[in-house]
């Protein structure tokens, strides 16, 4: 197995070690950024956390739930909330703590 080299120095050990994980990862936040673009985003994030709500123990009350139990908010909640941050970030990227164009650090 190679090992590459990190291209930014943030990558962690982890991520460096594990490229199914950083596959799946980038998958995601696509997935999230596809989702945020699209149109009637409010609609259908109302339609998706639908029915996700706490029940009075803390768990997820939804029936999707029922074979495995999610605490709340439950990863449907917490993908619908990143596509608003995104979403909210494509509208006003300096309000929303959009990354700078890239540049020399200090
Ligand atoms: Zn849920």
């Amino acid at each position: 197995m190679r090992h590459r080299v990190p291209d930014r120095p943030e990558e962690t050990e982890t991520a460096v070690a594990s490229p199914v994980r950083r596959d799946e990862n980038a998958a995601y936040e696509s997935f999230v950024a596809e989702l945020a673009a699209g149109p009637g985003l409010a609609e259908l994030l109302g339609r998706l956390v639908a029915g996700h709500v706490a029940d009075d123990r803390g768990w997820c009350a939804h029936p999707s739930h029922s074979h495995r139990w999610e605490t709340h908010p439950c990863p449907v909640v917490r993908l619908a909330r990143l596509a608003e941050r995104a979403a909210a970030r494509r509208r006003s990227p300096a309000r929303h703590g959009a990354p700078r164009a890239p540049g020399p650090r200090n």
